[in-house]
């Protein structure tokens, strides 16, 4: 009990500011890796305030950089705070702080793709699925260009309950391009709703916290981010493999202003393509006219549900790629021209 308030109560000593950090280990924003610091503890320290409470809680930070992040959420009392850092240039300034917060945060020059934090937090930290989250955290201000792949990623992993998911529901925090964060959250028959905001909803419950204007980086990118904040569900809205779930999903919005007929239909070979999509939607009880954007989650659910059943009728369904058969096709077309000739 004694040690946990000692845990919930640890302040980082006094340090030299992520300003002067930044000049003493010449730590400028490499413009190609799309390096953007954020510099106001004060708005730090808000972001981190959004995570939850983080008393005693374990942390992956993902690409702390010169550590702004970082050192609010030591000041938040945590356990034990992971980071991941890919540009070995912020090693030594990490590790002043992890000797001012002795035992407190380990560093880990990485890369958060391959990482695997499945393994890096004690056993114990567990929980079963239906339970409460774990105490375990992800919080990260990416670069935009690692931070969609990366979600997609974790969602997969959210699907099959591993990686940061070995741990239970894991929650997740992390910073976006302000239109991705939107797409994200994006309620039904709204403009930005897309393949994104029902594959972030179909698994999680997602909150658009906070916008950060651009100014607030040094150097100020040319877009505003966005902060989300993601909770797995206890049980997915749609129950289906995550890559069958995502190819529904991406031919949905194929063409986003057409009826969503258009887009389902690329589902199946052009051969039967009129036939099959009409079964589809009739089974999933879909309006065909709707627009994709219109297309609620439990739609999805319907839709996912009754392709599965048409792959399990017809094993090649699947493997159907309607780019696939437009290329074999105009490469026949190509081969008849160069016989005329
Ligand atoms: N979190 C810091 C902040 O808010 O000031 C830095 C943010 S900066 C936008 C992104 C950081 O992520 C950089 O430090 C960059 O080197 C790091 N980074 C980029 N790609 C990474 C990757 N694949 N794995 C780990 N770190 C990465």
């Amino acid at each position: 009990m004694a040690s946990s308030r000692t845990l919930g109560t640890f302040r980082l000593p006094p340090l030299p500011t992520i300003r002067e950090i930044i000049k003493l280990f010449r730590l400028q924003a490499v413009k190609q890796l799309s390096q953007n610091f954020l510099l106001d503890l004060r708005l730090t320290d808000k972001i981190v305030r959004k995570a939850g409470n983080l008393t005693n809680a374990y942390v992956y930070e993902v690409g702390p950089g010169p550590g702004g992040i970082t050192r609010s959420i030591l000041n938040a009392g945590v356990a034990e705070l992971l980071v991941v850092e890919k540009d070995s240039r912020f090693i030594p300034g990490l590790q002043m702080l992890s000797d001012a917060a002795p035992g407190k945060l380990r560093i880990v020059h990485g890369d958060v793709l391959t990482f695997k934090i499945e393994r890096a937090f004690p056993e114990s930290l567990k929980r079963q699925w239906e339970d409460d989250p774990p105490n375990v955290h992800i919080i990260g201000n990416l670069p935009f260009s690692v931070s969609t792949p990366l979600i997609i990623k974790w969602l997969e992993n959210v699907s099959q309950r591993n990686g940061p998911f070995a741990y239970g529901r894991t929650r997740m925090m992390l910073t976006f391009q302000k239109e991705v964060a939107e797409r994200l959250t994006a309620t039904t028959g709204s403009k930005q709703r897309s393949r994104l905001s029902i594959m972030a909803q179909y698994l999680c419950d997602v909150q658009h916290i906070l916008t950060i204007p651009g100014q607030a980086f040094v150097p100020k990118p040319e877009v505003d981010s966005g902060v989300v904040h993601f909770t797995p569900l206890t049980r997915p809205r749609i129950e289906q493999p995550f890559k069958l779930v995502e190819k529904v999903v991406q031919n949905a919005f194929q063409f986003r202003r057409k009826y969503c007929h258009r887009g389902l239909g690329m589902l199946f070979p052009e051969a039967r393509r009129l036939e099959s999509t009409g079964k589809l939607l009739e089974l999933a009880d879909v309006d065909p006219t709707l627009r994709p954007t219109q297309l609620t989650v439990s739609h999805f659910k319907s839709l996912c549900d009754v392709y599965r059943k048409m792959c399990d009728e017809d094993p090649h369904l699947f493997a159907y790629n309607f780019r696939e058969e437009l290329r074999q096709k105009s490469k026949k077309e190509d081969d008849k021209q160069s016989c005329r000739l």
